[in-house]
C-alpha cells in the first residue's frame, strides 16, 4: 500500500498534488512519500521478532532526508563503502546501529567505521578478514565480524540481482564457511558475533529464503560445536515489492516475518535484517512531462523528459515499472499503445514497451511508479543532463530535498589543467 493516489482526478502524493510540484519544481523531479516510508518501515518491524535491528539498505535510497525520516523511526543502516556510512552518520543513524557489508571494503573505510563504532562488519572473504584484523590491530581496537556466507541458494530473481548462488562474488562459500570461521578465531583484532547471509534482491517466494535460513541453522549448530560465540545472524534484505499492479503480489512482511519466526526460534540470535527496496520503492515515484508524441511506422513513442540518465532499472534490469498519467483518465477512455522513451541518444532509453496508457500529448504529465529504490541513487549526468531533483512530501508539506544542478553546476565539476590556460 502506497500514498499515491488520486484525489479530485489529480495523482497526490498525500496531500499534495503531483501537478503543484510540477509547476514549483519543475520536471523529470522524484517524489517520497514520508506516510509510505514509515508504513513500511512500521510493516516490517512489526512483523520480526522483537529487538530485531532493521538497518535499511543505505544504497536502495541514500537521501539525507529519507535517512533521517527512518532514523526517526528507530531504523539503522546497512552500508557499503565509506561514502554511505558518512550519510548514515550524518542523517543521524546511531553507529551502533549500522552494519558495513560489501566485497570490496577498503583499509580506509574500514578505518572510519571502526573509529565510528559501528555494530558490526558483514566481512566476505578471507583476504578482507586479514585486512581488517590489520587495521583493527593498528587502532588498538578488535572489530565485530559476521562472516557473510553464500548458502548456493537460487533465489530465483533476475540474474543480475542474484547474489547467493556459488556463481556469484558475494559471500564466502558454504563449503569454506568452518575453515574461514577457524581462521577468523585466531586474529586478535576480529571478534566473531555471527554469521550473514543475503540472497538477492527483489525475491518474490519465501521458499528461497527458508531454504537459506535452514542452512544457516546448520551451520550456527557446527560453529557453536566448534566453540565460537555465535550471538547475531544477519539475515539481509531481498523481499520483493509488487511493480505490476496485475499480477500475484510477493509475499506481504506478516507471512516473511513469521517464516522467520519459525526457523530461528531455536537458534538464539540476535536477528538483524537489511531491508530495502521493501521500505522504498513503492514509496516513490518518477515524475516527467511528456515532449513529443512521435507516429513512427510500427509504433507510437511518448517521449518524456526523464531518461535513463535519471532511472536505469529498465535499462539495466529489464525491469517493470507502472506509468500513470497524473491526471486521471476517465473510466472506460482509450488506452493505446505507446513505447514511453527518454530523450538519451541510446535505444535502450526506454521505459516501457507497447505499453497502454490513457491517450497522452505533448506537455501531460506521467509518473513513473516504484521508483524510490534503485532510482535517484543510480542517477547519472549522462548526455549533460542534470539529474532529476527530489522531493519529500509529508502530509500537507513537502521539500525539495536534492535541488536540480545547473549547467553550471555540471561544467563546474571539471578543471581546466595548466597546460590549457586553467
Ligand atoms: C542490496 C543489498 C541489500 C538490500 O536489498 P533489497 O533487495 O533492496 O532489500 C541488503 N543487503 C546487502 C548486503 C545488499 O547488497
Amino acid at each position: 500500500m502506497n500514498h499515491f493516489q488520486y484525489r479530485d482526478g489529480v495523482l497526490c502524493a498525500e496531500d499534495v498534488p503531483l501537478t503543484l510540484l510540477a509547476e514549483k519544481v519543475g520536471t523529470p523531479f522524484y517524489c517520497y512519500s514520508t506516510a509510505t516510508l514509515a508504513r513500511h518501515y512500521q510493516v516490517f518491524a512489526g512483523a520480526l521478532p522483537k529487538g530485531a535491528l532493521i538497518a535499511f539498505s543505505v544504497k536502495a535510497n541514500g537521501n539525507q532526508a529519507v535517512l533521517k525520516t527512518l532514523a526517526n523511526l528507530g531504523a539503522g543502516a546497512d552500508v557499503v563503502s565509506g561514502g554511505e556510512l558518512a550519510r548514515a552518520l550524518a542523517a543521524g543513524i546511531p553507529a551502533n546501529r549500522i552494519v558495513f557489508s560489501g566485497v570490496g571494503k577498503t583499509a580506509a573505510e574500514m578505518r572510519a567505521a571502526l573509529d565510528a563504532g559501528i555494530y558490526q562488519f558483514n566481512v566476505e572473504s578471507e583476504p578482507e578478514l586479514l585486512a581488517l584484523n590489520a587495521v583493527a590491530l593498528q587502532m588498538g581496537k578488535r572489530a565485530p565480524v559476521t562472516l557473510r556466507i553464500n548458502p548456493d541458494v537460487d533465489a530465483k530473481t533476475h540474474a543480475k540481482i542474484t547474489t547467493g548462488t556459488a556463481e556469484t562474488k558475494f559471500g564466502i562459500p558454504f563449503v569454506h564457511a568452518r575453515e574461514a570461521f577457524g581462521e577468523a578465531a585466531t586474529l586478535p583484532g576480529i571478534e566473531i558475533v555471527g554469521v550473514d547471509v543475503h540472497i538477492g534482491s527483489q525475491i518474490t517466494n519465501l521458499e528461497p529464503f527458508e531454504q537459506a535460513f535452514v542452512r544457516v541453522g546448520e551451520l550456527v549448530r557446527m560453529l557453536r560445536a566448534d566453540g565460537h560465540n555465535i550471538a547475531r545472524l544477519d539475515l539481509g534484505g531481498g523481499l520483493g515489492v509488487p511493480y505490476v499492479q496485475d499480477n500475484a503480489p510477493p509475499p506481504d512482511p506478516a507471512a516473511y516475518g513469521a517464516m522467520v519466526t519459525r526457523v530461528t526460534k531455536d537458534f538464539g540470535c540476535t536477528l538483524s535484517f537489511e531491508p530495502g527496496r521493501l521500505i522504498a520503492a513503492n514509496a516513490g515515484v518518477l515524475v516527467s512531462q511528456v515532449i513529443y508524441i512521435k507516429r513512427g511506422d510500427a509504433k507510437t513513442f511518448a517521449i518524456i523528459d526523464a531518461g535513463m540518465n535519471d532511472l536505469i532499472r529498465p535499462a539495466l534490469y529489464d525491469s517493470h515499472h507502472e506509468i500513470l498519467a497524473v491526471k486521471e483518465p476517465a473510466p472506460g477512455s482509450a488506452r493505446p499503445r505507446y513505447d514511453v522513451v527518454g530523450p538519451v541518444c541510446e535505444t535502450s532509453d526506454l521505459f516501457a514497451a507497447g505499453r497502454a496508457l490513457p491517450e497522452l500529448k505533448s506537455g501531460d504529465l506521467v509518473a513513473i511508479m516504484s521508483a524510490g529504490a534503485y532510482g535517484a541513487v543510480m542517477a547519472s549526468s549522462y548526455n549533460a543532463r542534470p539529474p532529476a531533483p527530489e522531493v519529500l512530501v509529508s502530509g500537507d508539506e513537502w521539500g525539495i530535498v536534492r535541488p536540480r544542478q545547473t549547467y553550471d553546476d555540471l561544467i563546474a565539476q571539471d578543471h581546466i589543467p595548466a597546460w590549457l590556460g586553467g
